[in-house]
């Protein structure tokens, strides 16, 4: 039995792949208005209003920014396609939050020149920064808490991350930027990825809040707001529960009224740039089952493989399956779910239990909105596939084609 819910049905999806061949991965709109809707609901508390930046790296397509920033949403972007991308999508200014790491100067000069909010990762960036682009007027900088918090298993250890200020270097930063003529401030981390714990983003809220108090005393400047950054999980498999996002504002709201409210330093903005939450479950990856091959195991081969969608091979991720032959089906046999790259770790899953699946059968892999069709590589010579949208009235709209081998010879000399 298919434990997860689908937007389509067996009949719909058939009619959608006559027009548009598997593999493709399909966006359902209504979904994603609804879930962005219940994310806005549930921060609506926040003083000058809570925005969250998408981060466009988890669906880079414009056709989904756009109906994110019809909902609200600005983009966080972390390169210079990205920055083009969400500018191309209609999201201008400082609806843009520019978070980089080990940034290229072009970076900084788009930012600076699109008005977007650029988030320093490090204290070198500064004069690096002021060389290029010149200082903006708006500082906002990325602290990383270091051993302060436990870290997780994608992200690992604050004190391991690449990412972001120490402690010291945020202060010194702060009193930089004053001095080179800042005269806003914003305060920014991330820590988490595919955390699952409401708890986690409570307690990065009060680590920023009790930041905000100190430094705001400390150098006599103002916060306009803290950027709690992504990283909030989703339940890939069946058993796991969504993050309960009314739970988390509440916990944040108590920490505000104690902390930004009980040191006179309201308002302050309360904005995240959280990609997976908002697209990753309302997106599936449709493929057709190939080969059936049984060996010392059973295999079941797509006509997807992870150039398609990477995270199972990369960290091992949980991504649930449906076959939509046989949804209710028992799950009384054992498969490795393969694509066809050369590369053993091809597998969307290794031994999972399914119903009995054959050649032709129309396999639904779930939660690809978000980091999926973004992670695709053209290694083997995969092509990689088409994105649908699944519109609000039901129909199937191409807001990607699917790549040809002219695209794949298009870069070269020959
Ligand atoms: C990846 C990333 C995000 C989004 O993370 P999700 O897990 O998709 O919410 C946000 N901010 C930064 C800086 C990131 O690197």
């Amino acid at each position: 039995m298919s434990l997860k819910k689908l937007p389509f049905t067996m009949q719909q999806i058939e009619k959608i792949i006559e027009k548009h061949p598997t593999p493709f991965h399909i966006y359902d709109e209504k979904a994603i208005r609804e879930n962005a809707r219940r994310f806005y609901k549930a921060f609506s508390w926040v003083p000058g209003g809570f925005k969250n930046y998408f981060a466009v790296k988890a669906l880079p397509n414009p056709a989904i920014l756009k109906i994110l920033k019809e909902e609200g949403m600005g983009a966080d972007c972390s390169s210079l396609p990205e920055l083009l991308l969400s500018d191309m999508a209609g999201i201008k200014g400082e609806d843009i939050v520019f978070t980089s790491n080990d940034t290229p100067a072009a970076e900084f000069i788009k930012a600076k020149e699109l008005g977007a909010v650029i988030n320093l990762d490090d204290i070198t960036h500064i004069p690096f920064l002021e060389k290029h682009a010149g200082i903006p007027e708006l500082a906002c900088l990325r602290y990383n808490p270091g051993p302060l918090k436990e870290g997780n298993k994608i992200i690992g250890n604050p004190e391991e991350a690449k990412y972001g200020f120490t402690r010291e270097q945020l202060i010194e930063g702060y009193r930089l930027m004053k001095e080179k003529g800042a005269k806003r401030f914003g305060l920014h981390t991330m820590v988490a990825s595919n955390e699952l714990n409401p708890d986690y983003f409570i307690e990065t809220a009060e680590i920023l809040f009790d930041l905000v108090v100190e430094i705001s005393k400390k150098l006599s400047i103002k916060f306009e707001f803290v950027n709690l950054g992504g990283g909030i999980g989703i339940p890939y498999k069946p058993e796991q529960k969504a993050v309960d996002l009314e739970y988390v504002s509440e916990g944040i709201k108590k920490a505000y009224e104690k902390k930004i409210r009980g040191n006179s330093l309201d308002p302050l903005r309360i904005v995240m740039e959280c990609g997976r939450v908002v697209t990753g479950p309302y997106g599936y990856l449709v493929t057709k089952a190939i080969h059936t091959k049984n060996t010392y195991k059973n295999y079941i081969g797509l006509d997807a493989c992870m150039a398609n969608l990477m995270r199972p091979a990369l960290y091992g991720a949980y991504h649930h399956i449906t076959n939509m032959n046989n949804p209710e089906g028992k799950p009384d046999h054992t498969y490795d779910v393969t694509g066809s790259l050369c590369e053993n770790n091809d597998k969307f899953a290794i031994n999972r239990e399914m119903p009995e699946t054959k050649p032709g059968n129309t396999i639904v892999i779930h939660d690809t909105g978000a980091h999926g069709y973004a992670m695709g590589f053209n290694y083997n010579g995969k092509l990689r596939s088409a994105e649908l949208l699944l519109t609000t009235d039901g129909s199937a709209k191409l807001i990607r084609r699917a790549e040809t081998v002219e695209d794949y010879f298009s870069t070269l000399k020959f």
